[in-house]
């Protein structure tokens, strides 16, 4: 529960967990700095929950945290870590959290670092989530930082692949990620202007029967070529390419942009929330909080409590779909 206690904060830990996302590091920075300002010990742990259960831990200080703010990755570094799947390895993190003095752990990380955090919370330990994923795929906050970043890349390779795609009168399959989300394939499509994104959460499936008819009326109407999005969700861009081809002649190709949206200097928007997310966690661990999440909504940060923020739903607004849809003609 968000309780409040009285106690003086003196030391916190801070880690990044699961999949990297730009602006983890503007994250670390506003958090180490903001600690250091209010002159709270920090350490930084390395490789997430394992560095924490491996102890490879280190104090960190304001020039630490020196000119990170524009680089992608986290210089924390960042695992998956399956002991946390056990009893001995949560009893082991908690033990170092203990061990260490730490009065409140910051997990910078998506929905199953959230969900150590919440094990870990069972054990003692006050649990601080930053949400950062490229997916966007998290409960209880709009925004998840790297999102914007991920997307600028997509919306980037898609530019390139519309140059050649044009010169060569093709059709380019381009596959973004998103996991089993289809946040990253909408806002790609959207604003890389493709006639078709294929994502996981759609209302009426869109099948390459579909995709084929709707490649072959845009040329009927004199388009020269086609931009598909395919969400990874979905899958199958390599055989959907093929397809292509084959039914409709037109040269086909697949493009899988994979983790090459993973990197990159982060955008402002990125650096934005990073900054100020990781600026209010530490706040709310002076202010007493406990197992609480930082999320962005409706245009204001908020502190939410970790477990109910996990039990909240969030759903893709499909009518950018429809959107993207009656743009694409
Ligand atoms: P992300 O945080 O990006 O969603 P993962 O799903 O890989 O990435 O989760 C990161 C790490 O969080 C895992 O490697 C594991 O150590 C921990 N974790 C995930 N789910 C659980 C769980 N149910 N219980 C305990 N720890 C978990």
């Amino acid at each position: 529960m968000t309780g409040m206690k009285e106690k003086k904060i003196r030391k916190i830990g801070v880690l990044t967990s699961g999949g990297d996302a730009p602006g983890m590091n503007a994250a670390i920075r506003a958090v180490v700095r903001t600690a250091r300002y209010y002159d709270i010990d920090v350490v930084g742990i390395r490789k997430g929950y394992a560095g924490l259960i491996g102890g490879e831990i280190k104090e960190m200080y304001s020039k630490d945290v020196s000119n990170v703010m524009n680089l992608g990755g986290t210089i924390l570094h960042t695992a998956r870590c399956p002991e946390m799947m056990t009893e001995e390895g949560l009893d082991k993190a908690a033990a170092i959290y203990k061990i260490l003095g730490l009065d409140a752990l910051v997990v910078i990380g998506g929905d199953g670092s959230y969900r150590g955090l919440a094990e870990l919370s069972k054990r003692g330990v006050n649990g601080i989530g930053i949400p950062a994923t490229i997916d966007l795929d998290m409960c209880g906050t709009e925004y998840t930082i790297g999102f914007d970043t991920a997307v600028n890349t997509g919306m980037d390779a898609l530019n390139k692949l519309r140059d050649t795609s044009n010169s060569h009168e093709r059709c380019s399959v381009v596959e973004v990620m998103g996991r089993d989300a289809g946040y990253i394939a909408v806002w790609c499509g959207m604003c890389g202007g493709a006639e078709e994104v294929m994502f996981p959460e759609e209302k009426e499936v869109i099948d390459s029967s579909k995709v084929i008819q709707q490649i072959l009326e845009n040329r009927s109407i004199g388009k020269r070529h086609n931009l598909i999005v395919v969400a990874e969700g979905v899958g199958g861009t390599q055989k959907l390419a093929k397809e292509i081809q084959e039914v409709t002649g037109i040269q086909t190709r697949a493009t899988i942009l994979g983790h090459l949206q993973r990197g990159g200097s982060p955008t402002a928007t990125d650096r934005m929330h990073a900054s100020m997310m990781g600026y209010y966690a530490v706040k709310a661990i002076m202010e007493g909080k406990q197992n609480v999440v930082m999320a962005y909504n409706s245009g204001k940060y908020e502190v939410l409590d970790l477990l109910e923020s996990m039990e909240m739903k969030k759903t893709l607004d499909q009518e950018i779909y429809d959107v993207i849809k009656v743009l694409a003609i």
